[in-house]
């Protein structure tokens, strides 16, 4: 039993006044249980483990926005290449008004973070100190004692320790785990910066999972309110068969019922992690967790029943219409989705392994040398964004000449060089506007790989 009876005019956490309602979700079992926990396993393990996967040298996924750099499974993205990004994220998010209209909230309910840590790890951790929903309750209500101030001292300090390690995991994906490495052996004043954000993340963390808890998903996640935007009769949720279960009557014994198959036990109501009645229809705050599912197959097979009173299914399918999977929306967010991914997985194939840019020297001209040449000065900015070292040499047409202080240029993979080229022609050859057009050549392993042109000034004169 929840600590308030689920109504549809009030979110069921909070009471009147505003004071939350502290819920305690019964424990319970179940097929859709066993495959949710098999998954978040895996999830958790992946979430712990990739930032410690190297790909080429490089952190399989890394975001690092303060040094601009990010890595993905082998993919080195540099800043240029942000809009390749763009693509794959809003593609990203189409995929997901997709799955959301196919199959309703299966990312809150198998795959969210928040479900993920929450079910499968701090409450289970909580489950395991203080019991079961009834002794959680009665512990909380009950006086201060030594045991327990034990218990609660053993489950707040695991769910730092855990949240500790969360945000430094967090950290990991953003500033790179060899640097997170490096920074938890040495003084947290020599990184004051990522200590803080470190610290407050897992104070964030630990606040969310050991007290905000549900109320994220009610109250804060956006998610949740696209929800009513994105689903349509036709989407899967998570329903109750009102024209199989109603009218509900208790069970009582030796009595033959003529009501529906639901006995109103409300179990489905307390194995709910965000405290409301399934039985009242769907409700933003169901996260589609199949907890409900579970406990009531688990009743059902109880009393003799068929299972699935509580199943995955339509509203369409409910009221005794056909389901259909392709409609208009799903058929445009396909056609989004495909468009969007495709363009970004060419961009993605044509992404350009070197950047050269050349400009004029600031605030130079140009000089002229042994009396009868003229020479100009330019800066060339040359980005490697191989995972090798490259060596390019810079080449001019025939009648300029070139001057640099190293022949050819050794760039470091993954790294930008700033080289000065001094281009010279003779005076007798030049224009007499004082403009010369000139196409620069850069060469690597005697192919070309990059040409741009420059403009050579000088004086002015008559032919
Ligand atoms: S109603 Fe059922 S599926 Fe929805 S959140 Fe509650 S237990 Fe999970
Ligand atoms: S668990 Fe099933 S039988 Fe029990 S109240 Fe919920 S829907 Fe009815």
């Amino acid at each position: 039993m929840t600590t308030t009876s689920p109504t549809k005019e009030r979110v069921t956490t909070i009471g009147e006044g505003g004071r939350r309602f502290w819920l305690y979700p019964a424990s319970f079992k179940g097929l859709w249980l066993k495959r949710r926990q098999w998954l978040a396993a895996f999830l958790i393990v992946l979430f712990f483990v990739l930032p410690w996967i190297k790909i080429d040298g490089h952190q399989a996924v890394l975001l690092n926005i303060v040094d601009r750099k990010f890595a993905f499974f082998g993919i080195v993205f540099w800043p240029q290449d942000f809009y390749i990004f763009w693509f794959f994220v809003v593609g990203g998010i189409v995929c997901i008004f997709l799955i959301t209209a196919l199959w309703g909230r299966l990312w809150c309910g198998w795959a969210c973070p928040q479900t993920v840590f929450l079910e499968h790890v701090f409450r289970r951790i909580e489950k395991w100190i203080e019991g079961d929903a009834m002794k959680r309750r009665r512990l909380d209500r009950g006086p201060w004692t030594w045991e327990k101030l034990r218990k609660k001292t053993l489950k707040l300090s695991l769910f730092m320790i855990i949240s500790i390690h969360f945000a430094n995991t967090v950290l990991c994906y953003f500033a790179g785990s060899d640097h997170v490495m490096h920074m938890t052996f040495t003084a947290p004043g020599d990184n004051w910066s990522w200590f803080t954000f470190m610290a407050f993340l897992s104070f964030l963390f630990f606040a969310d999972f050991a007290w905000f808890r549900e109320q994220f998903c009610i109250i804060a996640c956006p998610y949740g309110r696209f929800q009513s935007a994105l689903l349509d009769e036709h989407s899967l949720i998570v329903g109750y068969d009102y024209g199989r279960g109603e009218p509900r009557e208790h069970l009582r014994k030796g009595v033959e019922s003529k009501a529906g198959d639901c006995i109103d036990c409300n179990r489905c109501v307390a194995v709910c992690p965000t405290g409301i009645d399934i039985r009242m229809g769907l409700q933003m705050e169901c996260v589609n967790c199949t907890a409900c599912m579970d406990a009531c197959d688990e009743v059902m097979e109880k009393v003799g029943r068929d299972v699935g009173l509580i199943r995955y299914t339509s509203i369409s399918e409910l009221e005794g219409k056909s389901q259909r999977s392709i409609r208009l929306r799903t058929v445009a967010y396909s056609i989004l989705a495909v468009f969007l991914l495709a363009a970004g997985s060419y961009a993605l194939l044509n992404k350009r392994e070197y950047s050269i840019q050349i400009l004029r020297a600031a605030g130079s001209g140009f000089s002229r040398v042994q009396s009868d040449h003229v020479i100009n000065h330019f800066q060339v900015k040359i980005s490697n964004r191989t995972s090798k070292a490259i060596t390019i040499e810079p080449c001019l047409p025939p009648g300029f000449e070139l001057t640099t202080a190293l022949r050819t240029w050794n760039i470091p993979a993954q790294s930008t060089q700033n080289q000065s080229i001094f281009v010279s022609r003779h005076l007798d050859k030049f224009s007499p506007d004082g403009k010369e057009r000139l196409v620069v050549s850069f060469r690597r392993e005697d192919k070309t790989i990059f040409q741009d042109e420059i403009t050579l000034i000088g004086p002015a004169h008559e032919d």
